[in-house]
């Protein structure tokens, strides 16, 4: 591993990986100032905190470069026009992620990495891969943006065989020399596109997960963009280009056959042509986006040599999160659904596809999202809509223009309150037999700290309903 002792390492952010990113590289000897916009209480207490392990903390100023700086380390998040970064840029300055930097940190002889990226899923699919792994006896850890931060995993005291790992397209775009030993791009559409700029930019970043790969990059074949960036990366000879699809599998590509998921890639008796891995009915929930997670999940742990029984079994033991299309309750009738983790419309195109009659509760912070071809998709299944959020004109305008007559409810809210009457007029627009869904198709800051105190408001409005007879109805 690098000598990092005496260089002089500026952390933009004093956020959980900042300050793992921070306390690793002061251990190792790095003089650290982590720099930070904020001056709150909070973050003059994190600073305190720091000061004992020997991290030098600048608050009040995230964009000036300190004296000095030699290389930059920047948390997930930072957009990269940021001002530090053309600071650095200017100075000639390096700029990492913390992937990058867990990367270059790893011991030699450490766990190798099946990645995920993509634009929805990645979550799903990580900890579907690690229950895999799990099942196959070997020792390994769910790592992303839920649980323990990837550099304490990778620094850790706990050995690992494997790591199932998830990276945004941020991480992606500071980590310039992680090599994977197989990795997946699920899916590719429009999100995000605030912080990267344009549509060619954010692929780009995905795409960079397959430099390098040693055994296996894994595409979706419904998803030709996935396809196209594994033949733009630079690979280790002899590795494959291996596809998933819901239909039939080809050649070199796991599917789906009679409610059976198929291997044709990763074939352990040469005699045969196809490996039946498990059955559709062993996924929760079952929905078609779900079996796609399943299959990029399968191929991974294909990859890496785990056998289909292991396969099976780690897919049956799976459950998903919180927040991903998760049944609340039915009451008088109407099912009501969280999908607070629908976050963009692609994400939001799958569960309006699993529904019907639908009431669509949306809105928040739409990123620099359209939505004419997400409500065009929708329409017919639309029993009304309910608005909430910072952004919900774009969706109301979308709606006026694609479906001008579903009843749209626009609450002109974005009080946190704004949830339960939101719960309360989607079951005034709802008959028995409806779905209730809570799908935004934005982010949540405008409104929450994050989706699953969102998705954790609609619950606490729907049980609010079931106690209340006469606004349920
Ligand atoms: P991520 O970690 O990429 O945000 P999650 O697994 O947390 O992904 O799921 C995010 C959202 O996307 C959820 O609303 C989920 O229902 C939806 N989703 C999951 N997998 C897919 C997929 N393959 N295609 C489209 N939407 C998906």
């Amino acid at each position: 591993t690098e000598d990092f002792t005496g260089r002089r390492v500026t952390v933009a952010g004093l956020g959980v990986s900042g300050i793992s990113a921070a306390r690793a590289l002061a251990r190792r000897g790095a003089a650290v100032t982590v720099v930070d916009g904020g001056d709150s209480e909070n973050h003059r207490a994190t600073a305190g905190a720091l000061a004992a392990d020997g991290v030098h903390v600048r608050l009040g100023d995230g964009s000036t470069l300190p004296e000095g700086t030699e290389l930059v380390v920047t948390s997930p998040g930072w957009k990269p026009e940021s001002p530090l970064f053309a600071a650095a840029a200017d100075a000639g300055v390096e700029v990492w992620g913390d992937v990058e930097l867990a990367w270059r940190l790893r011991g030699s002889g450490a766990a190798p990495w099946l990645a995920v990226t993509g634009t929805n899923g990645k979550t799903t699919t990580v900890r579907m891969l690690a229950s895999i792994l799990e099942a196959a006896g070997l020792r390994t850890a769910a790592v992303g943006n839920i649980g323990t931060p990837l550099l304490d995993v990778v620094l850790g005291d706990e050995p690992h065989d494997v790591l199932a790992v998830e990276l945004s397209s941020y991480q992606l775009h500071y980590a310039p020399s992680l090599r994977a030993h197989s990795a997946v791009v699920l899916n590719l559409a429009p999100d995000h596109l605030d912080w990267h700029g344009t549509m060619a930019a954010y692929a780009a970043d995905k795409g960079r997960i397959y430099e390098g790969n040693q055994i296996a990059c894994v595409y979706n074949a419904a998803d030709p963009a996935t396809a196209d960036l594994v033949r733009a990366a630079d690979v280790v000879e002899g590795c494959r280009a291996v596809g998933f699809t819901l239909g039939t599998p080809g050649p070199s590509e796991l599917g789906v056959v009679e409610g059976i998921l198929v291997d044709r890639a990763f074939i352990d008796n040469r005699r045969e042509q196809a490996q039946e891995l498990a059955e559709v009915s062993d996924i929760t929930p079952a929905a078609p986006h779900n079996v796609a997670n399943a299959l990029a999940a399968a191929a991974l742990a294909r990859a890496y040599g785990v056998a289909p029984a292991a396969v099976r079994e780690g897919l049956r033991a799976f459950r998903p999160d919180a927040h991903r299309i998760e049944r609340v309750a039915e009451i008088g009738g109407i099912g009501y659904v969280d999908d607070s983790k629908a976050t963009n419309t692609h994400a939001t195109a799958a569960s309006l596809a699993a529904y019907d009659p639908i009431v669509w509760i949306a809105g928040g912070l739409a990123k620099g999202a359209t939505f004419d071809e997400l409500v065009t998709g929708a329409a017919g299944r639309l029993r009304g809509a309910v608005l909430i959020g910072a952004d919900r004109h774009l969706i109301r305008e979308a709606l006026a223009r694609h479906a001008p007559d579903v009843p749209v409810v626009d609450l002109e809210r974005t009080d946190t309150g704004a949830m339960s009457a939101a719960v309360q007029e989607a079951t005034r627009l709802a008959r028995p037999g409806d779905t209730v869904l809570l799908a935004p198709a934005c982010a949540s800051m405008d409104m929450f700290t994050n989706y699953n105190r969102r998705g954790e408001a609609f619950a606490a409005a729907v049980h609010a309903l079931a106690s209340e007879p006469t606004v349920a109805g």
